[in-house]
């Protein structure tokens, strides 16, 4: 059993030590999902400028549901997951019709809407109205399977209903329920971090279990995933006069409705120059590229200027090395 004074320490080196996140310190709602959807696969310092950019164009829910694809598009460029871009605004208009423009206020109604899962759904309910609810996120579940010395497999359901049970039953009342949840987010982030724990300056190192009995920095238990698949593509970037060929993505899968290069040869080109390969890693598979720059002697409404691109279309991380290596032949 964990003496449950844990809480009143963490809550005080909250205090002292939390990082000034402003998307949490003003807790409205419409904030804290941008915020949270954003973080999910990007640490929150690397995410904090595109929150920004993102917040100037889209500063409420309305303008969120109006927010034409392409923009959201260009918005969330270089964050990756684009189907969280595509799920912010079915969540913005849903939100307009059936909410009056506002999140509803509680986790279990926050759950059904798109993009939406257990985590953001416990953060947004917790943090900017109070719900007392709890918000497990991979940190949270590091801090608790070390806090219990819990061994089992967080990858399987028995393992995380285990670390849940703990979770609930150690929220406090609804006074302090968004402190805490950030508090533990926080120590996860800072201090009870993945690998090596900085056990020495932890605030609650005297409850730990890990630390008294075990070796923290092999918990929690997480069985391996499955190997990626592997995908072979040759990218053919068309090249005409100071223009190259951009192509919305129209089959269904990875990068769908995103633009990219051709994947077939042009029957007819006059020069075929070698460009990098590149590797790219999705989560699960991955494509290694080869890419080739082709020169053709026509155009058509695919063709662009670099400078165009660059502020109109979202190129996909998956091939920016091959646009960037493009932007700087200086075609
Ligand atoms: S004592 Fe170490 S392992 Fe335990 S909660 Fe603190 S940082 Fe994590």
């Amino acid at each position: 059993m964990v003496d449950m004074n844990f809480q009143r320490e963490l809550l005080k080196w909250y205090q002292d030590n939390k990082r000034e996140l402003a998307f949490r310190k003003e807790k409205d709602a419409y904030k804290i999902w941008i915020s949270e959807i954003m973080a999910q696969q990007t640490r929150i310092e690397a995410m904090l400028p595109y929150f920004e950019r993102f917040m100037e164009a889209c500063p409420n829910m309305e303008s969120l549901a109006k927010c034409e694809e392409e923009k959201l598009n260009k918005l969330w460029q270089g964050l990756g997951y684009y189907s969280r871009a595509r799920n912010l605004k079915k969540c913005a208009m849903q939100c307009m019709q059936e909410y009056a423009g506002q999140l509803p206020r509680t986790k279990k109604e926050l759950e059904k809407l798109p993009g939406i899962g257990p985590y953001t759904a416990g953060a947004i309910a917790s943090i900017a109205y109070n719900e007392r609810v709890s918000a497990i996120d991979g940190n949270v579940n590091r801090v608790f399977s070390r806090l219990y010395n819990i061994h089992d497999d967080l990858r399987k359901s028995a393992g995380k209903k285990k670390i849940a049970e703990k979770v609930e039953a150690s929220l406090p009342d609804a006074s302090c329920i968004s402190d805490y949840n950030q508090a533990l987010m926080e120590l996860g982030a800072l201090v009870c971090t993945v690998g090596k724990p900085k056990c020495a300056c932890c605030p609650i190192q005297a409850y730990c279990q890990a630390y008294q009995y075990a070796d923290p920095s092999k918990l929690p238990v997480q069985s391996k995933l499955k190997q990626r698949r592997i995908e072979e593509k040759t990218i053919y970037i068309l090249a005409h006069a100071h223009k190259i060929s951009i192509k919305k993505r129209v089959q269904e899968g990875l990068l769908h409705n995103l633009y990219g290069f051709d994947e077939q040869l042009p029957e007819a080109y006059s020069l075929k120059i070698p460009l990098s390969s590149y590797t790219h890693v999705f989560s699960h598979v991955e494509w290694h590229m080869d890419a080739w720059l082709v020169r053709v002697d026509w155009e058509d409404e695919t063709f662009h200027t670099i400078d165009e691109i660059k502020q109109f279309y979202a190129i996909p991380s998956a091939f920016m090395t091959f646009f960037k290596q493009i932007e700087a032949m200086h075609l």
